[in-house]
């Protein structure tokens, strides 16, 4: 007798939906995907055995209504529920809920989410396994100004005050002095009250320069957890990834395994199940923590390019109970990989631009990677984000890598929406971005600058 192939709920759209899609049609396993009223032709969904409406357009009503995802997951026979990134993903509440529903959520449990979610707690975690955090307490800031005056000082300015439950790039404050201390921190807690619905605040040295560097990890439910590299994604605007990379180049390799190393150990340590982010400023030879991802992330595919992993079937894999395959000897690097995000916008106002793909060419070629949903003759609605994919290119060096993807951008051709091709197109014909390690500030300075 045949074994019923296990079940995979998609609770997720676009690019990611299809990327799971794929990893659970390779590994075998039925595929369900979710979808909203919006994205109901969506031509990805055939790529699925079957879809199903989990509600109206705007997300709240959809991608992010629990019971309907619930219901959904029992009508199609799911066993398994994969949340994606943004929506659900990080929602220790969803991850609870699909617990109790019987069926396994594909990342880490509630628990150890709310731990992690909450920045105070998991720079207390990150601590306790000795991976290095920015300065500052591990704990909230008191009410009382002169003790938050007294924290400050003991940092050295300028801090910088962030909001415990905050995330997006939202709910925090650089203070250069403490004459703006106080006011600074009352304002951030406000913040938090409203946009996290908790007002705990904490502090912590501003970094001046940093560059992001982050460490892929995956864990097994078995005790075992490896690291699949690192990650540049300095390229940001407004606390958004641009571009990102695969490895972080000019940074000692000897370093990044050490760090890699701790991120791993601190996974046995807090019982992580999944694959993760570890997310670092890095400033002067230095390492910092300052929070961790559970989830996949939009740019897994550099660490896939260069590792030659498939990390969301990996993921699929230890969410249902599976050992991990690989040690750590077993993982390795080679070449470099780029990853430009393809938003649906005006490439200089940087406004949204919603409507109709009339036509579509999608580059190829050696070393090219186009993970997307979009086809010519799609809506692209309002209602969601703007990222319509991913343009991913792979070289045996960084230079050729930047070749490939200046090719790629070159061929790419998207009408009838604008998006910011022409400004990746002129991204990797920048001399700073083209030398590497710029710092998190330098897009936003160099858009400034640019004719
Ligand atoms: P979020 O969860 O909102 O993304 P993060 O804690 O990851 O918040 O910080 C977002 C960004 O804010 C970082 O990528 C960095 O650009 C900046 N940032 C955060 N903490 C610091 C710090 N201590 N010093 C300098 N920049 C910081």
């Amino acid at each position: 007798m045949t074994k019923t192939p296990q079940t995979v709920l998609v609770a997720n759209r676009g690019e990611i939906a299809l990327r799971i899609i794929r990893a659970c049609r390779y590994l075998g396993l039925r595929v369900v995907c979710a979808h909203s009223e919006a994205d109901r032709d969506a031509p990805y969904l055939k790529a699925a055995d079957q879809s199903i409406c989990v509600g109206p357009s705007a997300a709240g009503k959809s991608y992010l209504n629990i019971p309907a995802l619930l219901a959904a997951a029992k009508t199609c026979g799911a066993d398994m529920v994969h949340p994606g990134y943004g929506f659900l993903a990080e929602s220790a509440e969803f991850a609870d809920a699909v617990a109790a529903a019987g069926l396994q959520f594909i990342g880490p449990s509630g628990d150890v989410m709310r731990m992690m979610g909450d920045k105070v707690s998991a720079k207390r975690a990150m601590i306790a396994s000795s991976v290095p955090c920015v300065p500052g307490p591990d704990s909230t800031l008191p009410e009382d100004p002169e003790t938050i005056a007294t924290i400050a000082d003991e940092i050295g300015y300028p801090v910088i005050i962030k909001a415990a439950g905050g995330g997006g790039g939202r709910g925090m404050r650089v203070v250069e002095s403490a004459d703006d201390l106080i006011e600074a921190a009352m304002l951030t807690r406000q913040e938090a009250g409203r946009f996290f619905g908790q007002s705990d605040i904490y502090m912590e040295k501003f970094l001046g320069k940093p560059r992001h560097v982050e460490i892929q990890i995956i864990a097994d439910s078995h005790g075992n957890a490896i690291w699949l590299g690192d990650r540049d994604c300095s390229m940001q605007r407004r606390h958004q990834k641009v571009v990102e990379e695969a490895p972080a180049p000019g940074i000692d390799r000897t370093l990044i395994a050490e760090i890699g190393e701790r991120c791993a150990a601190s996974c046995r340590e807090i019982g992580y199940v999944g694959a993760g982010t570890f997310e670092f400023l890095y400033e002067d030879g230095q390492f910092f923590f300052i929070e961790m991802n559970t989830r996949v992330q939009v740019e897994h595919p550099v660490t896939e390019m260069v590792t030659g992993l498939d990390i969301v079937a990996m993921q699929i894999d230890v969410a249902r109970g599976k050992a991990l395959t690989l040690t750590q000897d077993d993982v390795h690097s080679t070449g470099h990989s780029i990853e430009c995000r393809i938003n649906a916008e005006d490439p200089t106002s940087f406004t949204p631009s919603a409507g109709t793909i009339t036509s579509l060419h999608l580059p190829g070629g050696p070393g090219v990677r186009v993970d997307t949903h979009a086809t010519a003759g799609m809506t692209i609605s309002p209602f969601y984000d703007s990222m319509i994919g991913k343009v991913i290119t792979y070289g045996k060096t960084r230079g050729e890598a930047i070749a490939r993807a200046r090719s790629a951008l070159a061929e790419m051709q998207v009408e009838g929406v604008l998006t910011n091709i022409p400004l990746h197109r002129q991204i990797m014909d920048e001399t700073e971005f083209c030398a590497g390690g710029v710092s998190i500030h330098h897009m936003e300075h160099w858009l400034k600058t640019r004719e």
